[in-house]
Parts: C-alpha cells; structure tokens; sequence
C-alpha cells in the first residue's frame, strides 16, 4: 500500500515520493486520513516508527490555500527540545516544498529579533518549545485567535521535562474550535490525564511495541562493575562494526568525562546536554550526522527524539532509572528497518532497574561477555590513566589491536584480517579534516 490511498494531493505525493518514502508506516496509514477529516488524534507509538510525518503530511494538506496573517499562526506544533522542533521543520521543508505555506520555529538560544519579524509576516505552521512561545506570547508578539491545529509531539517527554504547567497554561489560551494531534510513545496516568482535557472525541491510534524498534535491535547487557566501565566502553568502541552510536549516561556530570574518555583513545567523540546553548548543540548535531563524531555522549532528555539515520550502535553507559527510557534510548538505533545492537552496562547496585526494563519489555536481556581473557580490560585500566605514555610514541595503541576476545565477538570482519595491527588506524579515521589531520590525532 502505497501513501496515494490516503487521501492526499499530487503536489504531497511528489514531494513524498522524491524524499524516498514509498510505503506509509502504521502510524501514517491510520493517522493521515483521520487528520484530513479534522479529528483530534491521540497517537501512541515508539519512537522510530514515523510519528512526525503523521501529523506533518496532513497538516500540508489541511493547511494549503489558506494563507496566515501578521502574528496570527494558524497552525501550532510544540515539541520538547530545540532539536526535534528544528528536526520538525526540516520534514515540513522535506514535503512541504510545493506549497506556499510559511513556517517558523520558535526555540531558545536564537535571535528573538529574527523570531518576531518573521511572526509579523504571518506563519502558516510555528514549531516552538514551550518556554519560548511562552516569551513571546508574553511580550504580545503572538495572537492565537486564528489558530485552528495544534499538534503535541512527544509528550511524555514534555512530561519528564516539568512542562505540562506550560502546555495546560498554552492550551487554555487557544480557540477551544481547533483540531488537536497529540503524541506519545508512552501513556503514564499524568499524559492519560492531559491527553483527556486537551482533546475532544479523539480517535486513538495505537502502534504495537513489537512492530516497531525492538524487534530490530539486538540487545545484551554486560555486568561489570563501574571502575571498568569507561575501558569496556573503549574497547567496545573502538571495534570496526561500530559505525557510530549513543552513549547514554544518568547523570549531567558523567557526560564530559566519558567524551574525554572516548577521545583520549583517540574515537571522535561529541557530548550533548541540556546545558548547552543552541549553537554548540545544532553544531554537534550536524557533527555527528555527517559522521565527523561517531560517538554522541548524552543524557536522555537531549537525545529524545533526534533523529540520525543508521545509527549502528547504542551504548548504555548507565542502567536507565525509568524504564520507559531504556525503550527510547535503544530507539535511537534499528530505525526505519535498519538493524542495530544496543549494550547495557549494569553494575550490581541496577538489579533493581534492571529488573524494571525486563518487566517493561517482557524478556530477559542476553548477557554479553568481552571474553574470559580479562587481561585485557584491565591492562586498558591503565592505558586511561597514562594517556599521555600512551599517545607520546606514534604507535597504535597495543590493547586495541592484540584483544582477541573483543574481535572475535564484535568484529567479524576482523576475522578475515590477517594483519590486525593495521585496524586500529582505520578505525580512527579522522573524517572532516581533509588532509589536513591534526598532529595529535594521527
Ligand atoms: P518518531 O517521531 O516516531 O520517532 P520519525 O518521524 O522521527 O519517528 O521517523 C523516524 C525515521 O523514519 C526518520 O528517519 C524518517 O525520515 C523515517 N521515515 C518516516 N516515515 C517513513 C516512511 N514512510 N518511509 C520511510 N522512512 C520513513
Ligand atoms: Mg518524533
């Protein structure tokens, strides 16, 4: 089946058919037509599973013809993170190219200069994080009286992030007539409860767990305890399978340390967190998609939602607390039918959240052994905390080329190599620099 049945115009199709999207995914198929008669829709499905064309490919639709008026938007999308919104508006820029509508996203750590003008010339479609609308709403640069869709992606992220006082307070300024799309992967009491005031007479769509990220990703856990958890990673990291992946971690502050970890052993590592500003999170972003870092450390609010195709790996470098976010962390990789492998450190102290994933999940995760040949990991104990030994003298470092456990588990290709010594170099390829490679990265 095909994204013609429904019910969206020629100039979509093109467009749908030029971004290489042949088939429709299940939410798509059943939310696209309901969307195109106007009713509220409570979407629930995992991440991965083509949520935001959902609700982007209609809204065209719906929207196309009409035209906005100064500080008057006619369509609202609020997301989380400055990233999804921006991730957003690329997929309206993506589809939307045949049609004259105008769109604007309002996140912090941009120009509000820009941000007004643009509202003054009259939007068709604002994609905003709620603090900012709130900004700007506040300050009078916004008037909602023409606003007839809203959408709510990822809301049980907004959730996490303390944001449901701000959307209640967004919600209750908006014209009650208006069309309302509203997404989760998840449905805890707290989003059943908004979903209930915010909507009226929803069509609830529902995609399967199983249909969509897990079956795709392999998973293990590796028990280790928490003093070699940044040599496992080194070493898991540093196998060629490893294209590029998500390092996960629990904590803020553990977030620089693993980077600098990870570069240390010479792996082109980015960190990612709430904390940093607009540009530096864009700028790595954009890093990491184009593979110049291949290890994007982070925390579990600033990767929501971010999407990278073929990312091959997932690292939980931290048992998640919230089991639903283990679910969203592994989503990150086996998107849109990829394949990918996600691994678990746990330490003794995580049986309990261990057990929480399981239960969620209903299966027991595959535990993952480097080896018996332990040597290894703690010869690379060492290695870390004498960087500067290691990386003086222009010799590959010993422990990645001579471990033979991690090969034969992570690096089929390696199989076949009869010079190992060779394959630390090609993994460090430095991408992004030309020729022109720095010193102390060669
Ligand atoms: P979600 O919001 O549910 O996490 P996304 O909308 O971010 O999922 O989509 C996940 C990935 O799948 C994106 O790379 C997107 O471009 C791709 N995708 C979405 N719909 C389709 C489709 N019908 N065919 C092929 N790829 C798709
Ligand atoms: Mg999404």
């Amino acid at each position: 089946m095909g994204f013609e049945v429904l019910g969206l115009g020629d100039k979509l199709l093109k467009a749908i058919n030029e971004s290489g999207y042949t088939t429709p995914t299940e939410i798509q198929k059943q939310a696209i037509p309901i969307t195109l008669m106007c009713r509220d829709v409570l979407g629930i499905a995992q991440t991965g599973t083509g949520k935001t064309a959902a609700f982007t490919l209609p809204m065209i639709e719906v929207l196309a013809g009409g035209k906005a008026k100064a500080r008057m938007p006619r369509s609202l999308i609020l997301a989380p993170t400055r990233e999804l919104a921006i991730q957003i508006a690329d997929e309206f820029d993506k589809h939307g190219k045949y049609h004259d509508l105008s769109k604007t996203v309002l996140v912090g750590g941009t120009s509000m200069f820009d941000q007004v003008r643009e509202l003054e010339k009259g939007v068709d479609v604002l994609i905003v994080t709620p603090g900012r609308f709130l900004d700007l709403y506040d300050r009078g640069n916004i008037l909602l009286a023409d606003m007839k869709i809203l959408v709510i992606d990822e809301a049980d992220r907004m959730l996490d992030m303390g944001f449901i006082p701000d959307l209640e307070r967004i919600v209750s300024l908006l014209p009650p007539l208006r069309q309302t799309l509203f997404f989760s992967a998840t449905m805890p009491d707290a989003i059943k409860k908004i979903a209930d005031k915010f909507l009226s007479n929803p069509k609830q769509i529902k995609v399967a767990r199983q249909s969509s990220t897990t079956d795709n990703v392999e998973q293990f856990i590796m028990n280790l305890h928490y003093k070699e958890k940044l040599d496992t990673l080194i070493e898991m990291a540093s196998s060629k399978e490893v294209e590029n992946a998500f390092v996960f971690c629990n904590r803020k502050k553990d977030i620089s340390g693993v980077c600098r970890g990870l570069e240390k052993a010479r792996l082109n590592a980015g960190e990612m967190h709430g904390d940093m500003d607009q540009k530096s999170r864009v700028a790595t972003l954009d890093a990491f998609k184009t593979g110049e870092i291949k290890f994007l450390v982070c925390s579990d609010v600033a990767a929501r939602g971010i999407d990278v195709d073929g990312v091959s790996h997932v690292f939980n470098y931290d048992v998640p607390m919230n089991a639903e976010d283990y679910v969203h962390r592994i989503g990150r990789t086996g998107r849109a039918g990829n394949t990918g492998k996600a691994y678990m450190f746990v330490t003794k102290s995580d049986t309990k959240f261990l057990d929480g994933i399981q239960d969620l999940t209903k299966q027991k995760l595959n535990e993952y052994k480097l080896g018996k040949n332990t040597s290894a990991i703690s010869n690379k104990s060492e290695s870390v905390s004498k960087p500067k030994k290691e990386y003086s003298d222009n010799k590959p470092k010993k422990e990645y080329i001579d471990n033979k456990p991690k090969k034969e588990h992570l690096d089929k290709k390696s199989n076949n190599n009869q010079n190992p010594k060779q394959e630390p170099l090609a993994d460090n390829n430095v991408k992004g620099f030309g020729d022109d490679v720095p010193l102390f990265f060669r």
